[in-house]
């Protein structure tokens, strides 16, 4: 069996890491000649829109799958008419865009913050009389870890904040003071099975994913999961999904989905019994999905920007170290590292540990 992904970064490296040993192979498209999967799988080198290279990747594997959701709807269409594509091509359509996303996500009953459509100045202006203060004001399309966006204070912030845009067609949400954010992440495979992680408690630095910690037993688990189970339902989605959340007041508020693995989930690979990256396989394969019951209490703390000496991450008890193998550039993932604990306690200290050297070489 081979499997054809769409870019090459370190989500598509871990999937292969999931999928090799179980006999996959993998075969990647993505235009940067120094992708970080390439030491890995075989690499098409060319733009997502290469028809000739779409045409190959279609042909030589069995199946096909993303590792991020801005993959222009065309380009998923074309290979959904030549191969098996999971998810499928209107899950992406969905989630790249915010205003489909959180209408799509309102008919299905799952509440999201306050939100308005914003095409110019003038109607920004308008909509906030409604929204409120504060708010967050976001591009429709291609943003993620906090890009495109700008938070709106008073009316002063409407004009730079708008600016800043250059005219793309934006959303402006209500702020929302959250107690904390979680996310949850499923599995479904081909067959119709489904499974749940633990919900992840996830904290933010800058809009960019810090750290995550899996959260056995939340309270928000059965409200999260069912949230999760409509959209599954409602997409008839097949491969790994992530919802991220906000808790607010004993409830929760939908933030975004992602049609794909998740950076929330990456302390499932040593802290699950089957991590994220080898359920997606297994679910677009439609094989059996593995138990998502957690190994302990575990964590993940991402790296950002620059990277400590190898040595110094292994020191930490239970650590395990993923390197990327991405040159460091401000504001990129280059690493993560999942640390593992038999306390809370013990956890939350590591996690700290971790924290301080990640902030050491933080270039944001
Ligand atoms: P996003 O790119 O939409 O996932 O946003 C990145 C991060 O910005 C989120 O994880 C939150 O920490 C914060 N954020 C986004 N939208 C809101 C909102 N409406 N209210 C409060 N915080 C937000």
């Amino acid at each position: 069996m081979k499997i054809g992904v769409l870019g090459a970064g370190q989500l598509a490296r871990m999937i292969a890491l999931a999928g090799y040993p179980l006999g996959v192979e993998f075969i990647v498209l993505d235009p940067s000649p120094d992708a970080c999967s390439m030491q890995l799988c075989e690499h098409l080198l060319g733009n997502y829109d290469d028809q000739q290279l779409l045409a190959e990747l279609a042909e030589r594997a069995d199946v096909v799958t993303y590792e991020f959701e801005n993959v222009p709807a065309l380009v998923a269409e074309f290979l959904a008419d030549h191969t098996t594509v999971h998810p499928d091509p209107r899950a992406l359509a969905v989630a790249q865009d915010r205003l489909v996303e959180k209408n799509f996500l309102r008919e299905l009953g799952i509440p999201t913050p306050p939100y308005a459509a914003v095409d110019s100045l003038e109607e920004l202006r308008q909509v906030m009389t409604e929204i409120g203060w504060p708010a967050i004001l976001k591009s429709r399309t291609q943003g993620y870890d906090g890009k495109g966006q700008s938070v709106l204070k008073s009316s002063g912030d409407l004009e730079a904040a708008w600016t800043l845009l250059q005219g793309v067609p934006a959303i402006v949400e209500g702020f929302v003071t959250f107690d904390r954010e979680i996310s949850i992440i499923a599995a479904r495979n081909v067959s119709g099975d489904s499974v749940f992680y633990p919900v992840s408690q996830n904290l933010h630095r800058g809009g960019i994913l810090r750290v995550s910690e899996c959260r056995e037993h939340d309270p928000m688990q059965a409200l999260a999961e069912n949230y999760i189970s409509k959209l599954i339902e409602a997409l008839d989605y097949v491969g790994v999904l992530a919802l991220e959340l906000f808790e607010v007041d004993g409830g929760l508020m939908a933030n975004e989905f992602a049609p794909r693995v998740h950076n929330s989930g990456h302390w499932t690979i040593e802290g699950s019994e089957t991590s994220q990256f080898e359920n997606h396989v297994r679910a677009i394969l439609d094989l059996p999905l593995g138990s998502t019951k957690p190994v302990g209490h575990a964590a993940m703390v991402n790296f950002i920007g620059g990277l400590p000496q190898t040595e110094e991450l292994l020191a930490i008890p239970f650590s395990h170290v993923h390197l990327y193998a991405k040159a460091p550039r401000m504001g990129r993932k280059v690493a993560h590292v999942t640390i593992r604990a038999e306390t809370t306690e013990q956890l939350h200290q590591n996690v700290a540990r971790l924290v301080a050297l990640a902030d050491s070489v933080d270039d944001s």
